[in-house]
């Protein structure tokens, strides 16, 4: 599909950002290339269109830029998951850790029900573990995960969907 080479290429790589030896994929230019921007959502709501899915949940900061026009298109509604305390009404949150330290996401309650089939959207996937505390987040409301769906995903992680499932369940029973 000559689209993802478009897109692929709107991408831009920064070196030692936030912190040296980080090398940053920046979706900001691929949101200047009107055709990639539409394109990435194209390819996404091919793919989830006749999915019955009810929820497309956007990961802050860049979930909130690819998961809405998606919603739109496959007419399911839109819930932020947000960093901590940035939500004005009740919240259930979920713990989870990065190299060092540990961070939260947060979900208004009553925003996804038990019967909401669910896809989350981000933009990059990393070690997986944004994800896998969005889909935990989302499975402890009762709702189902269909799919997690991400623009970029790390080639040296090798991370497939199967696994990030496998890596979710784990810590699922970790914790
Ligand atoms: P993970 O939890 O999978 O290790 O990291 C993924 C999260 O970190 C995503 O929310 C993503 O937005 C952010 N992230 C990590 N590295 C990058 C990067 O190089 N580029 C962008 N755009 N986001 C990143």
């Amino acid at each position: 599909d000559g689209r993802v080479e478009r897109i692929a290429s709107s991408i831009r790589a920064i070196p030692n950002f936030p912190k040296p030896g980080i090398l940053f994929q920046d979706i900001t230019t691929l949101l200047l290339d009107p055709q990639a921007f539409r394109d990435t959502t194209d390819l996404f709501v091919e793919r989830y269109k006749d999915k019955d899915i009810t929820v497309v949940a956007g990961v802050e900061a860049r979930g909130f830029i690819f998961g809405p026009p998606i919603a739109l298109a496959i007419g399911a509604k839109f819930v932020p998951i947000r960093k901590p305390k940035k939500l004005p009404g009740e919240v259930i949150s979920e713990e989870y850790s990065l190299e060092y330290g540990t961070d939260k996401i947060e979900m208004h309650v009553g925003a996804v029900q038990p019967n909401d089939r669910v896809l989350i959207v981000d933009d990059l996937i990393a070690t997986g573990g944004t994800l896998c505390a969005a889909a935990k987040l989302i499975e402890r409301v009762g709702a189902k995960v269909v799919e997690c769906a991400c623009v970029i995903e790390l080639p040296e992680l090798k991370l497939t969907h199967a696994t990030m499932r496998i890596s979710c369940m784990n810590k699922g029973q970790m914790n």
